[in-house]
């Protein structure tokens, strides 16, 4: 057998990050979960910096060092090209290696990626079992603060006669954060709570708005230690998932907007005759992931290999993505012809469709007068 690459990539991606961090004298990250997070080593930006454990993957969210893996880190860290990280990381590649030193260590790496995979399965395991858990408390939306919540954003009786049975709501609800390896209540409150089925049709997620309690019921305000927190949180896995909020008989449109407030004024609003309305939950999960093209930023083609993405079910004829234009409209319009191409690809014969209000304002903003969303931001 030949060696079709330097053992030593198998050596370095095989190296904790957590050692990384050592090794690289990164200082001042928390652990958090499955997390470390804390000062760039590059900008110093304050808790700008995560390591994600079980990925590999880091990011500054303020000056975007970004990468997924060990050589990568090293690479920002020390301002190396590949070669030089390879080698600070494992020495210089030796002339030979022993055949059996290659297979030990590729095994070695094996047993490190199996390893992250069960914490991974694990993670989910729990995530799922705890949404189905606020799932079950939950009360049918009818009887308590879905209505005047919807109202305040908007949706009227009049618009939305009956709330569907996919909004739910709990009267108490904590929000719960996890500060290093402490679990910290940062609020309590009404909370809106949508369930999010898988294609299978289950319960594998549960998307929580938590609800101001004043009038007029807005999303509520939540900070913790002076730094505010999104009114919105997702539980569980909500990969492939979506909140179905209207699926009629004999249907064979599917609308879809990323949030239920979006997806909602467009259902009141019946732009489709036989459709189906249901929330996508983000963008990135509408998308899934996209090709990368060279010399294109957002090449709006769909990686095929992802299995974790939405895909309509097969009664889909004509799938209709609605444009929220709030973001980036160049990504966001890239990412969902991604989505549609997805879709189009795996059912041949599937129409796709994009919807949007203009630039600046989504469906909901134009309903609310074009004002602006300024409270907090959506996951
Ligand atoms: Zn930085």
């Amino acid at each position: 057998m030949s060696f079709p690459e330097d053992p030593r990539l198998i050596e370095a991606k095989a190296i904790p990050m957590t050692e990384m961090v050592d090794r690289l004298g990164i200082a001042g990250l928390k652990r958090m979960a499955n997390e470390m997070v804390g000062p760039c080593p590059l900008c110093g930006g304050r808790d700008r910096f995560g390591i994600n454990l079980r990925s590999n993957a880091f990011l500054c969210r303020k000056c975007d060092l970004r990468g997924g893996d060990q050589i990568a880190l090293a690479m920002g860290v020390l301002n190396l090209d590949f070669k030089g990280a390879l080698s600070w990381l494992c020495g210089d590649q030796p002339a030979e290696l022993d055949p059996r030193e290659v297979e030990r260590r590729r095994q070695l790496a094996a047993e490190a990626e199996r390893k992250q995979r069960e914490e991974a399965d694990r993670y989910r395991r729990r995530a799922v079992s705890d949404a189905r858990l606020i799932w079950k408390k939950a009360r049918p939306g009818r009887l308590g603060v879905v209505r005047a919540y919807l109202l305040a954003r908007g949706i009227t009786s009049d618009m939305l006669p009956e709330i569907p049975e996919a909004l739910r709501f709990i009267v108490d609800h904590p929000y719960v954060k996890k500060v290093g390896r402490e679990y910290v209540t940062a609020h309590r409150g009404p909370c809106m709570v949508a369930g999010i089925l898988s294609p299978a049709g289950e319960l594998t997620a549960v998307h929580q708005t938590w609800v101001d309690r004043a009038p007029p019921h807005g999303k509520a305000r939540i900070s913790l230690e002076g730094e505010s927190l999104p009114a919105k949180l997702v539980r569980g896995s909500k990969k492939s998932g979506a909140i179905r909020l209207l699926t009629p008989k004999g249907a064979d449109t599917l609308v879809m907007g990323e949030g239920v407030e979006t997806t909602l004024t467009a259902m009141a609003a019946q732009p489709f005759a036989n459709a189906a309305y249901w929330a996508g939950v983000d963008l990135g999960n509408m998308a899934g992931r996209m090709q990368r093209v060279k010399g294109r930023r957002y090449s709006g083609l769909p990686d095929m290999s992802d299995a974790d993405a939405f895909v309509p079910p097969l009664w889909v004829k004509r799938l209709v993505f609605i444009m929220d234009g709030d973001s980036d409209p160049k990504m966001t319009r890239a990412k969902l012809e991604c989505g549609l191409r997805r879709a189009m690809a795996l059912n041949p014969g599937l129409q796709g469709q994009i919807v949007h209000a203009g630039a600046g304002v989504d469906l909901n903003d134009v309903l609310m007068d074009g004002a602006p969303d300024g409270e907090g931001c959506d996951d």
